[in-house]
């Protein structure tokens, strides 16, 4: 079997048909549905196939720390589907997004990030970097005079996420991207909250593109994973080596169990799609609702950039509720249907209450500057029917 027969080549096609077919690796017994190859390593003909397998003058595999055809049928999908040349997946998404910075950085460079990010992702950029010599500044990545004015002389990379969590607010990816390429250099772009089928951030020019797959990709609550993409170029020389050597590598069976997520990915975020846009309508003249995000609607602050860079609104409803976080509580503890958990875009429609959870560490004057309130929650809709789904929100809001 090789490694690459099917997937980028395979351009012509459009999104759902790659997700369905792209990279799947048959064995000599012809299955259907793609084989989980559950082994940790290989074994050689001759030790002259070992030997050469190690000096790369022969493909295949060696050690699933390295490489794994299950993990690289679920590489091969995501390059297709994201238009990228090469991918490499990980264990979580936090794993993703620590390769595709660290991998970049040497003692003594600098990144720039927004400051709307992912709780452990700001911890990356605010903690974790300068540990090691790398300092970091947040903007407020919505102000593109803000990343202009951040750059110095040892600017290595910039890091965003657009839409961003909770708020989803949205980011000028394309004069993000020029911004850090006048100053030589790169930008990673977290697109969980869009999926790969609303937003394509390197066409929009950005270099490499981080995925949690825990979220849409399994869609169903199974599995951890992540996934970095981008050129060949920045694969081999930032990512492949510190993922082979430090080994946040993706378990077979989890690549898998995600591989077989991307097969309905189109039509599961489409319907749920479908449902937060729904829901937005029903939120937004609320008389309990005092403010409502979906960037699927006019109304959204960032609605131009969104019409430009955008294909569909996601699956996520940022709102707050009169009477704050006591009414926030109330509301989400008479909801039937929906349940409270921090994950999104599963199959089940879930709450969560940002203040209290995923943005408790930050201080109180850093989430007022995030625009995270205390009344504010984000749904993730899931797959129900937007009635119940509606009916379940209304209810509860009657109560809170
Ligand atoms: C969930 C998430 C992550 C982290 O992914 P894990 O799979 O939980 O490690 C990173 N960024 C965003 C935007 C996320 O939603």
């Amino acid at each position: 079997m090789s490694a690459s027969k099917a997937g980028i080549k395979a351009k012509s096609y459009r999104p759902e048909t790659h997700l369905v077919h792209t990279g799947t690796l048959r064995s000599q017994f012809g299955e259907t549905s793609e084989a989980i190859f559950l082994t940790q390593g290989y074994v050689y003909d001759s030790a002259l196939t070992a030997e050469r397998r190690f000096t790369n003058e022969e493909p295949g595999y060696q050690y699933s720390r390295f490489s794994n055809p299950t993990v690289t049928m679920f590489e091969e999908r995501m390059c297709a589907l994201e238009g990228a040349e090469a991918a490499r997946a990980t264990a979580t998404g936090m794993a993703a997004v620590n390769t595709a910075l660290m991998g970049q950085v040497r003692a003594g460079d600098h990144v720039v990030a927004s400051k709307q990010l992912f709780g452990s992702c700001r911890y990356i950029v605010e903690d974790h970097l300068p540990r090691y010599g790398v300092a970091s500044t947040l903007v407020n990545g919505t102000n593109l005079d803000e990343w202009k004015n951040a750059v110095r002389k040892n600017t290595k990379t910039f890091f965003l996420e657009s839409p961003t969590n909770p708020n989803l607010e949205v980011l000028d990816i394309a004069a993000i991207a020029k911004i850090a390429h006048d100053a030589g250099a790169t930008l990673v772009v977290d697109n969980v909250f869009s999926t790969p089928l609303y937003q394509r951030p390197l066409e929009l020019g950005a270099d490499c593109v981080v995925y949690s797959a825990t979220k849409h990709i399994d869609g169903q609550g199974r599995c951890l994973g992540g996934v970095v993409l981008g050129s060949q170029e920045f694969i081999t020389n930032n990512v492949h080596q510190l993922i082979r050597q430090t080994g946040p590598s993706l378990s077979p069976f989890n690549a898998w169990v995600l591989l077989k997520g991307l097969e309905t990915l189109f039509v599961r975020v489409q319907r749920q799609t479908d449902n937060a846009a729904l829901v937005a309508v029903a939120l937004a003249e609320h008389p309990k609702v005092t403010r409502s995000i979906y960037p699927g609607r006019p109304d959204h602050p960032q609605a131009d950039i969104i019409s430009r860079q955008m294909k569909g609104g996601s699956n996520l409803v940022a709102f707050e509720i009169k009477g704050g976080k006591a009414a926030a509580f109330r509301f989400q503890d008479a909801l039937k249907l929906v349940k409270i958990s921090n994950n999104l875009g599963d199959a089940k429609s879930l709450i969560t209450h940002p203040a209290t959870t995923t943005h408790q560490r930050l201080t109180p004057a850093a989430r007022a500057e995030l625009g995270i309130t205390d009344g504010m929650v984000r749904l993730s809709c899931g797959l129900e029917h937007p009635d119940d789904l509606i009916d379940d929100l209304l209810t509860a809001l009657a109560t809170a």
